[in-house]
């Protein structure tokens, strides 16, 4: 076992932290009382070739392994959690698929896009009464001809006002059940792809969250991704990768919670000497350093799965579930250690609480990556 990364891993990281702290960290604060999409990084991320890191080098990309993209993920995640986040769906819930399942033509129309940063891709799956319970869904594609007819509603979709590509999910047979369901992928300006509503949101501000409706939306047939039948299949597998940049991400929003504690725990007098010098914030401190290199440790496991071409699904879904649910505890920990201080808009533990909570919810609630889990272990 072989715990240490290679040098050009270190190298890409010591280079995405730089770029993190010089361009990402100074306004993750403003993004977030903004809600503003960081467009400019996105485009310089590109630039350098961290977008597309792990996507094939044919296809435009660095040809690296998924944990170096997770490290970069992490690195852009300590800056500012919502840019992690978009940073670790664009991989895993767009290109992923992409990846896996597409054809030739669709590759070469998509990747070198998406690896540049050129493009923006939105994953399209949720459903106003079709959450956890994906089967519910009740968007549909019919065939007529050499286009497919989409009708039917998407809510929550993350990059859906910017994306200049939908991974989108619809029945092509309700009768067959999940085996029924298709994936496609369907380019911004498609007539009758129009967006809804515009959500506001507690955390990860940065992102910008809205409703897809498919209206009539008539999608030529070479859009289809796989085969038809295959979408519930494709879904879960780009889930499965999201999950582990979600888990990434998560793993240093609560390493942000050490650092942010260590440094105000030192500094912070009461009782005439620093509150970093009494027990019971040294056991807070403890307890998330711990949990932070168990969740490390889990999330890296995932990917290197991952990596070695492995089914990833059920160690995505451990790492998932652990790393959010530590993030939420010690950003709680972190506010509790700062106090009123910490509880006042513009405190970076105040604005780490708030990025935490959406990790025990997107790519499946901690409930779902339970019943996976339980159902692997239970078989
Ligand atoms: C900011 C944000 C961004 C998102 N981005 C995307 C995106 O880009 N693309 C996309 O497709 N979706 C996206 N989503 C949707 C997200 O994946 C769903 O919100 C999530 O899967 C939960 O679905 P739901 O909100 O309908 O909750 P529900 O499924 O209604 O669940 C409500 C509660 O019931 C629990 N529950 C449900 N079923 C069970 C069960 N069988 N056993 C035990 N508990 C259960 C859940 O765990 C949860 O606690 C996003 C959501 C948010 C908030």
């Amino acid at each position: 076992m072989d715990f240490k990364l290679s040098e050009e891993q270190e190298l890409i990281r010591a280079s995405a932290r730089e770029f993190a702290l010089e361009y990402i960290e100074p306004i993750a604060g403003e993004l977030d009382e903004k809600s503003l999409y960081p467009y400019e990084v996105f485009a310089k991320l590109g630039e350098l070739g961290m977008m597309g890191i792990s996507y094939p080098a044919e296809y435009g990309g660095g040809g690296q392994s998924f944990i170096t993209s997770m490290l970069v993920t992490e690195e852009i995640a300590r800056a500012c959690p919502a840019t992690g986040f978009l940073h670790g769906y664009s991989y895993g819930l767009v290109g992923h698929p992409i990846i896996t399942f597409a054809n030739e033509e669709q590759k070469k129309k998509w990747l070198p896009g998406l690896a540049s940063g050129k493009f923006v891709g939105a994953f399209s799956l949720t459903e106003p009464g079709a959450g956890t319970d994906v089967g519910a869904a009740t968007t549909t594609a019919v065939k007529d001809g050499d286009v497919y007819i989409l009708n039917g509603a998407k809510t929550f979709i993350t990059n859906a006002i910017m994306a200049d590509v939908f991974v989108a999910f619809a029945f092509t047979n309700k009768d067959a059940g999940p085996k029924g369901m298709s994936a496609f992928l369907i380019p911004k300006g498609t007539p009758g792809l129009v967006l809804g509503e515009h959500f506001d949101k507690m955390g990860i501000r940065a992102s910008q969250t809205s409703e897809v409706l498919f209206k009539d939306c008539a999608v030529p047939a070479d859009c289809l991704l796989g085969k038809e039948g295959d979408g519930f299949r494709i879904a879960m597998s780009a889930l499965d990768a999201g999950r582990i940049g979600m888990a990434a991400t998560t793993t240093v929003i609560a390493q942000a919670c050490l650092d942010e504690s260590v440094r105000y725990s030192k500094g912070r007098v009461q009782f005439k000497k620093p509150i970093s010098s009494q027990q019971a914030i040294q056991w807070f401190i403890a307890d998330m350093s711990t949990d932070i290199d168990a969740a490390r440790f889990l999330y890296l496991y995932a990917a290197w799965v991952k990596d070695q071409g492995k089914s990833f699904s059920l160690a995505a879904s451990k790492a998932k579930l652990f790393c959010s649910e530590c993030a939420v505890k010690h950003t709680s920990k972190a506010v509790q250690i700062q106090g009123g201080y910490g509880y006042i808009k513009g405190s970076k533990a105040e604005r780490l609480y708030r990025d935490a909570k959406i990790t025990e919810i997107g790519e499946g609630t901690s409930e779902a990556q339970r019943m996976i889990i339980a159902g692997a272990a239970l078989r």
